[in-house]
């Protein structure tokens, strides 16, 4: 994707601009304005509800979700949202730091962002941790060069401890989207690769995989590949 849609007076490692937060929840109300699904919010033709694959887990997940991302018919979060009972979906480029704040933390909670520890955004040296604390996992969802966007824009999420994936699996969403960074996988995978490593054998996502599987075949053969590129 071209970043000519970002319409911020970007300052890399600023701070907020005070312009209006923009973002909305998914998980609220919801008023359609054309026939679509009012649980995936996709349009009905392509409603994925049936692939939904309820996923036990304790861990808490908030996707900050770029708009563009919620206008993406390959996207994956709708997926992830549809399958994990604990899943929050804020659509938004910019975050006023109150919004934010209130986002990113729940009291009795660890928050960690999942995100590689990368040269242009390094991760904060020592986290604070306390063990055995349960997790609210925070998931950007947006190409690579917004997600990076989004993270140097808000100081509160690049303060936030991380979580990388150690190795990430092998991804068969290059089939309908290209990926920029050679570890790239869908945010689907992604966090349903963190959610394991966080809380081990008790966390099954095979059926949930699969079915995403299914999407994603089903995605490719309806339209070619490529268009367009980046983590979803
Ligand atoms: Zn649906």
């Amino acid at each position: 994707m071209s970043g000519r849609d970002w319409r911020l007076p970007v300052s890399l490692g600023g701070r907020w601009t005070g312009r209006a937060c923009d973002h909305s929840r998914v998980n609220g109300p919801f008023t359609p304005r054309r026939a679509v699904c009012v649980c995936c919010l996709r349009p009905q033709l392509t409603c994925l509800c049936a692939l939904a694959r309820p996923t036990a887990h304790r861990t808490e997940v908030l996707v900050l979700q770029h708009p563009q991302e919620q206008r993406q018919a390959k996207n994956s979060v709708a997926m992830l949202r549809l399958s994990l009972a604990h899943c929050e979906v804020v659509v938004g480029e910019r975050f006023a730091p109150e919004v934010l704040a209130a986002l990113l933390q729940r009291p009795g909670r660890d928050t960690r962002l999942l995100y590689p520890d990368v040269p242009a955004a390094p991760a904060p040296s020592a986290p604070g941790t306390t063990a055995g604390a349960p997790l609210r996992l925070v998931v950007i969802d947006a190409t690579w060069r917004k997600s990076l966007r989004m993270l140097l824009e808000h100081p509160a999420l690049a303060a936030l401890p991380r979580l990388s994936l150690v190795a990430p699996e092998p991804t068969c969403y290059r089939a309908i989207r290209a990926a920029r960074r050679a570890d790239q996988v869908s945010t689907l995978e992604a966090t349903v690769q963190a959610l394991a490593m966080l809380e081990g054998p008790s966390f099954d996502a095979a059926p949930l995989l699969d079915a995403f599987g299914c999407f994603v075949a089903g995605e490719a053969a309806r339209q070619p590949p490529r268009a367009s590129s980046g983590q979803a």
